[in-house]
């Protein structure tokens, strides 16, 4: 089979330095517990890997309720989605040992949405309803309001003339127009940041390059993972005649028979995929 893997690939700046983090809070505490608060990054095979090496993933489907189950002079690692401001204080009142391992691109995010709020403005945020970043966002203030991919938006808790329009990083690039035509067309003097980051953005160009005759198109990343999730969505589109498929890593792949038949591949990768996975992939298809 003939096999091109679509770049960029392997971790985004974020992630990797969430991982450096996240490894230097255990160099740092060898003797204690060193938790993550969910998934460091949206991976499997990344989270497995930070098993292996004694950090301990934390279910966070009720943050507080996991940060209570902790004891004074335990280690917390903040992932790279970013958290509320009352997680944090939790984190402290209880006495943790923090290490914060939000990516710079949240972090910025999170920022200009604070000083929107202080400024008196209201926010709109367009974003997944769930996933931990947009929870981070809507946590700063009643005043953001969540303009949700699926259920769009309450506007008449826009009484703002011109709010500030803000957005989840690993949106689809392609999709985000149409929410802003609808917000201008509601609230003509909203005021619209694209923050879609630059490593979700490079992905998915990437992926409406790939030839056009390929037949079996891979996103190698995790069904929790947004910017591959928004992979995914785009070579569904673009690529109808293809067989497309997301898989964690080769075990799933692997159990796939209908690849055999396919001649040319793409793989992709989301930004918290580790690269020895793709690799992984790549040859077993080389293989072929
Ligand atoms: S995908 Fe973008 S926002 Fe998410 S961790 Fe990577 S650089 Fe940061």
């Amino acid at each position: 089979m003939k096999v091109t893997l679509v770049k960029p690939q392997g971790f985004c700046s974020g992630v990797l330095k969430a991982v450096s983090i996240a490894k230097k809070a255990k160099e740092e505490h060898p003797d204690k517990n060193v938790y993550i608060l969910g998934m460091l990054a949206h991976n499997k095979t990344l989270t497995d890997d930070l098993t292996r090496e004694g950090l301990i993933t934390l279910n966070d489907s009720d943050e507080f309720a996991a940060i209570e189950s902790l004891k004074a002079g335990d280690v917390l690692i903040f992932t790279a989605h970013g958290h509320g401001e009352e997680i944090e204080n939790k984190a402290k009142e209880k006495g943790l040992i923090i290490y914060d391992a939000t990516c710079f691109k949240v972090k910025s995010n999170l920022e200009k949405i604070k000083h929107e709020i202080e400024q008196g403005h209201q926010v709109i945020y367009i974003g997944q309803m769930g996933h931990k970043e947009t929870n981070a966002a809507l946590s700063v203030s009643k005043n953001v309001s969540l303009y949700d991919t699926q259920l769009l938006i309450n506007y008449q808790l826009i009484t703002d003339k011109n709010p500030y329009v803000i957005n989840q990083t690993t949106l689809n690039y392609k999709s985000i127009d149409k929410y802003y035509s609808d917000i201008l067309e509601h609230v003509p003097g909203a005021r619209i940041e694209n923050e879609i980051c630059a490593a979700t953005r490079l992905r998915q160009e990437a992926v409406t390059k790939i030839d056009k005759d390929t037949d079996l198109i891979i996103v190698v990343g995790h069904q929790k993972s947004s910017n591959s999730n928004k992979l995914f969505e785009i070579a569904k589109s673009n690529y109808p005649d293809a067989f497309v498929l997301m898989v964690n890593d080769l075990r799933e792949l692997s159990a796939i028979k209908d690849i055999e038949t396919k001649r040319k591949a793409s793989v992709i990768s989301g930004a918290s995929t580790p690269q020895y996975v793709v690799d992984d992939i790549y040859n077993y298809l080389l293989s072929k």
